[in-house]
């Protein structure tokens, strides 16, 4: 499900990453003071590149909201990001203060009755990008955020359930598409929301599909024809982008970026971000 991608917010710092390719033994290290991604395994070619997207149009609201949380910029001012402030114990809903625990550096929910600290972590969104007959299949929403604009189908992995599964049930949830995952696409962050997109290509199994509870309508686009003007967030725009790209020159690759969205930017402003450490095999 959809329904609050691009929402809920947490931490995400990013000192160090090793990603291990799905099709590669490849591991690449990357550290953000260097910018200098180091390659241990040659058999993959890796580019790099750092871009800023074409135009960045909105600097109005805060990116972040919530039914039942506030946010606020972390108090450690060297990472990018917010963190929700818990008001409340989730173990025995006792109140809580918010302090940087002893040995840490971030600001946390302690709570004030049984001591326990609110540890919260990055969202995984998963997805599929469904290629059938030189088109791609979207969904419109018929839930907010982003109601009325086009997406690929993605949502929330659930506990108990690997990366393929969520993206394999959440396209038969809103898009009623039962599909085969052929290959990892691209994991995005976004640390500003505490989210971590992963999308899978995939195909149709049967050549049906019909819109879920969560969409108005799915449709088959051709390349030329996607609504890139009516994209419901910057990671589907993002992710159809390199798709497009990678078309034109031959066939997907696999994509790793950063998609850092400007603070204070609205969920609707999906032209608001920077694609960094964009790596690709
Ligand atoms: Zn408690």
């Amino acid at each position: 499900m959809l329904r609050s991608i691009q929402f809920l917010g947490s931490c995400s710092g990013f000192s160090l990453h090793r990603l291990k390719l799905h099709h590669s033994p490849s591991l690449i290290s990357i550290s953000t003071s260097s910018r200098t991604p180091l390659l241990t395994n040659s058999r993959t070619l890796l580019c790099f590149r750092q871009f800023r997207a074409s135009s960045i149009r909105s600097q109005s609201n805060p990116d972040v909201t919530s039914s039942s949380a506030t946010f606020r910029p972390t108090r450690t001012g060297d990472v990018q990001g917010t963190a929700r402030k818990l008001n409340f114990c989730q173990v025995c809903g006792g109140p809580t203060k918010h302090e940087i625990p002893d040995g840490e550096e971030r600001e946390r929910a302690i709570c004030t009755l049984c001591g326990k600290i609110a540890y919260e972590n990055p969202k995984m969104v998963v997805g599929c990008l469904i290629e059938h007959d030189n088109s791609i299949l979207l969904c419109k929403r018929k839930i907010q955020p982003s109601y009325g604009l086009w997406t690929l189908p993605a949502g929330y992995m659930e506990i108990g359930e690997s990366a393929t599964e969520g993206a394999i049930r959440e396209t038969w949830e809103e898009a009623g598409a039962k599909v085969k995952i052929i290959s990892p696409f691209a994991q995005l962050d976004i640390p500003l929301i505490g989210q971590t997109y992963i999308i899978f290509l995939a195909k149709l199994m049967t050549p049906h599909f019909s819109p879920g509870p969560e969409s108005s309508e799915c449709r088959l686009f051709a390349l030329d024809d996607i609504p890139f003007e009516s994209l419901s967030f910057s990671s589907m725009l993002v992710t159809l982008n390199l798709y497009m790209e990678d078309i034109k020159v031959g066939k997907p690759k696999f994509h790793y970026g950063i998609i850092n969205k400007r603070p204070g930017t609205s969920p609707s402003a999906i032209h608001a971000y920077t694609l960094d450490y964009h790596l690709r095999t």
